[in-house]
């Protein structure tokens, strides 16, 4: 049982009254509303006089809860924009034809160290990595293709024809022990597409296309498409040997991690974001130069592909995408506006990746969108914060009788699939028209002694302030079609 002083706490801090939330974690959190800098929390009960600044409550403890570094919550004032690109996601991948898979969001950590690569800054430093009770190694997802592929070769998404092109989605949270910088959490979410089965180019250029219309879906309308081949397992190992020749007698020149990467992971030197690092690279090989045959045959498809589909895109040597697993095409989306943060989407080919996780030799190609550098991005061109509609009824009653015919009439419009609310405070009518307005609602339904009398609702516009009786039967048929 909530006691009438939990309730009375409760509503006087706006936390809302569930009895686990109040007794756990809820009396801290309202310590920390109601004495700012010092917070509180108490094993048993805070009742009301707290707020008043005396304490009968028993061991209390002097403790500070913040979410960790690098995570965000996502407010109810910005869930609006949330749904807004899921939707503009979710609709893009219908129309392309790619389908949900949801993994779990740990994964033996294996998947990861054999799929992404041991010299990897991913795998080296920044996963999330934990024993749990049964001795097993495991980590949080630390990025999305590997365990989409794990997903399709665990599931036989091929369902015997190792050729059928699969064409996945996700929406994932994706957790990396990264410095915490704008727009770059250690839990961020990603929107993926993996298309598996098919090496042909105009696959890459799908994935590509899909991405770009979802930029565009979401007002930003300045992504630009960076492209570059990474090659393949014949050609890769020959443009790995000539950065090495080239960069040996310049490793004086270069970063820290440049040097190590000089020994573990030479392509990482590429797109190394250290100035100096990159005007060394820049006047060395490119591996578009080094392609073999098939891989530049690959290269100028897609290039072919993306010029058929009106897609613009510059070619930029120095994306090679962090993972072991990339081959042939690899691709950025950067938008212009945000500097050094700038990459808001990457992806390419990973051919060899479902083979080498235990599968048969099969051609893949996906791309990961960073969901809160496009919230960022939309923010910085001012395309977020558009105002919401009104929509759906506030119940503004008075009286008892009022207010029990007011919950009974919420619950029918609800079941018809109105945005329905009721006054729990149980305020005047001006404190509650007042709120039906600064919440946007499209219209109050008023109920007092006299509407109860004559069994009528007063429906009133908030827009236009207009306001008309309805007999209290004729109210979901007069609401019917209202999409508001
Ligand atoms: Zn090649
Ligand atoms: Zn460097």
């Amino acid at each position: 049982m909530l006691s009438h002083s939990h309730l009375s706490f409760a509503n006087s801090t706006k936390l809302r009254p569930s009895h686990a939330f109040c007794e756990l974690f809820g009396l801290a959190q309202a310590a920390v509303w109601l004495l700012p800098g010092l917070s509180l929390a108490a094993g048993r009960c805070l009742s009301w006089p707290v707020a008043r600044g005396s304490i009968c409550g028993w061991r209390v403890l002097v403790i500070k809860y913040q979410r960790p570094p690098g995570t965000s919550d996502v407010t109810p004032d910005e869930a609006g924009q949330w749904h807004e690109i899921e939707a503009s996601f979710v609709e893009l991948c219908r129309r392309h034809c790619f389908s949900e898979v949801r993994t779990p969001i740990f994964e033996d950590t294996e998947l990861f160290i054999r799929s992404v690569g041991s010299g990897t800054d991913i795998v080296s430093k920044e996963m999330y990595t934990f024993e749990d009770r049964g001795g097993r190694s495991l980590t949080l997802r630390a990025e999305g293709t590997a365990p989409a592929v794990r997903a399709y070769l665990e599931n036989h998404l091929m369902q015997q024809d190792p050729e059928r092109v699969v064409k996945l989605y996700y929406i994932a949270p994706i957790f990396r022990y990264d410095r915490p910088q704008a727009g770059r959490y250690r839990q961020h979410t990603q929107f993926g597409l993996e298309a598996i089965g098919s090496a042909s180019p105009a696959v890459d250029v799908e994935i590509i296309q899909t991405t770009s219309e979802f930029y565009e879906a979401v007002g930003i309308d300045n992504a630009l498409l960076k492209l570059n081949s990474v090659g393949c397992p014949e050609c890769a190992p020959e443009y790995v040997k000539a950065i090495r020749a080239f960069t040996a007698d310049k490793l004086e020149q270069m970063c820290e991690d440049c040097v190590r990467r000089y020994d573990e992971n030479p392509l990482r030197m590429i797109d190394c974001k250290n100035e100096q690092c990159r005007a060394v690279v820049q006047q060395g090989p490119t591996m578009i130069d080094t392609l073999c045959q098939e891989c530049a045959e690959h290269f100028a498809q897609v290039r072919g592909y993306l010029e058929l589909l009106g897609l613009a895109y510059e070619l930029d040597p120095y994306i090679v995408r962090g993972l072991d697993y990339y081959t042939r095409t690899a691709f950025e989306f950067a938008a212009e506006d945000i500097g050094a943060q700038s990459s808001i989407g990457g992806g390419g080919r990973y051919d060899g990746l479902v083979e080498q996780m235990g599968g048969r030799p099969t051609p893949g190609v996906g791309i990961g969108i960073g969901v809160e550098r496009v919230l960022l991005v939309r923010q910085q061109l001012g395309v977020a914060g558009a105002e919401p509609a009104r929509s759906g009824c506030f119940m503004v009653t008075l009286g008892d009788a009022a207010w029990a015919a007011g919950l009974k009439l919420a619950a029918q419009l609800r079941g018809r699939g109105l945005r329905v609310d009721v006054d729990y405070r149980r305020r005047s009518m001006k404190a509650q028209l007042r709120y039906a307005d600064s919440e946007k609602f499209a219209r109050a339904l008023i109920i007092g002694d006299d509407e109860l009398a004559k069994g009528v609702v007063a429906v009133r516009d908030m827009d236009s302030g207009q306001q008309e009786e309805v007999a209290m039967g004729e109210l979901p048929e007069f609401l019917r079609g209202s999409t508001r």
